[in-house]
């Protein structure tokens, strides 16, 4: 019998963690009463987060799935691989190291009885650095002007979302993504509901500020056109105003012999401009390599191990994965 729930949750290097998720984890899911399944997705763990994992599937081979990755691909890419699986109709994804509380997954549920079918997880006090919290505050203000996708909390993972928002997230084979945002894209009655947040409990965030700043241009490049467009626009400004000085110097000199084109201080036109540019090539860059990895279409990622107890009937192997 499928399982009416499913929940997704990538795991990486999460060995001195899982312990703690396992033991509320199976409880807070066996309260809700409804038929589940978990499926942990090791994105690449050079820990001993897969061994755990597959001592977990052994322990509770009825509702467990892990799905073992051979190389780290990052976060949504795993939850992609969980999402190629599911058999419930209804997907959480989750992370492993505790922040969000397994045990706010009904309130997830209630607001889809009540007919949503994507609902996000919004950190009632979120228990994490200043600077990713203000870092995270202005990338939801740039995000909510540049695009049309609305959510209080972007960084939130703890989410429930419909089967049919699921399948068409894994059936769109984008190379980088951000899943709630993606998932948004195809929601025809989202909605929010509060959820705690706990401070890690054990382990430390896989997210540098480096590696922040480059899942914030997937979200904005990969969701937008507005930044490409916001430099055309810029380029015909300038141009434009430029021409008009020229023209206005010109007439200038024709009268008086002399200007005040030494007032627009070269140099740091100069210097302000060449900025504007190296910028504008970096952004063309930014859509040119989504464009480069989506055509060399490689798999999203492949697989050392698959641990179920029933394994889907031949033919309906998930497409990203590499045999
Ligand atoms: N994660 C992953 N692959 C990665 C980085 C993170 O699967 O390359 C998982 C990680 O194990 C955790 C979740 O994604 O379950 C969120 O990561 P983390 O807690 O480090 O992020 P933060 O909470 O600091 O934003
Ligand atoms: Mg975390």
């Amino acid at each position: 019998m499928d399982p009416v729930l499913s929940v997704v949750i990538p795991v990486y290097n999460e060995d001195a963690g899982l312990g703690a998720l396992f033991a509320r984890l199976y409880p807070a899911l066996d309260a809700l009463a409804v038929p589940y399944e978990i499926i942990f997705v090791d994105d690449g763990s050079r820990d001993r987060s897969a061994a755990l994992l597959k001592d977990q599937y052994l322990a509770r081979p009825d509702v467990t799935r892990v799905v073992v990755f051979t190389v780290n691909r990052g976060q949504h890419t795993a939850i992609i691989a969980g999402f190629e699986r599911v058999r419930g109709q209804r997907v959480v994804t989750l992370d492993a190291d505790l922040q969000n509380p397994p045990e706010e997954i009904g309130r997830l549920l209630a607001a889809m009885d009540a007919g949503h079918d994507y609902v996000g997880g919004v950190r009632r006090s979120r228990e994490d650095v200043w600077w990713r919290r203000v870092a995270s505050r202005a990338m939801n203000r740039l995000r909510e002007r540049i695009t049309h996708i609305r959510m209080t909390d972007q960084g939130c993972m703890l989410r429930a979302y419909s089967r049919a928002i699921v399948d068409a997230v894994a059936a769109s084979r984008e190379v980088s993504t951000y899943i709630p945002a993606l998932a948004y894209t195809y929601a025809h009655a989202p909605t929010e509901v509060e959820v705690a947040h706990a401070e890690r409990a054990a382990g430390e965030s896989k997210y540098s500020l480096y590696k922040l700043i480059r899942l914030n241009f997937d979200l904005v490049t990969g969701f937008s056109l507005v930044p490409l467009q916001l430099f055309s626009l810029f380029g015909m400004f300038v141009a434009a105003a430029s021409s008009l000085l020229y023209a206005a110097v010109v007439v200038q000199r024709l009268f008086t012999g002399h200007g005040w084109a030494a007032l627009w201080d070269r140099d740091i036109l100069e210097f302000f401009l060449i900025g504007v540019v190296l910028f504008g090539v970096g952004l063309v860059g930014e859509y040119v390599g989504r464009i480069y990895m989506q055509v060399r279409n490689r798999p999203r990622y492949t697989l050392q191990a698959l641990l179920e107890r029933d394994p889907a009937p031949a033919g309906t192997r998930a497409e990203s994965e590499v045999p």
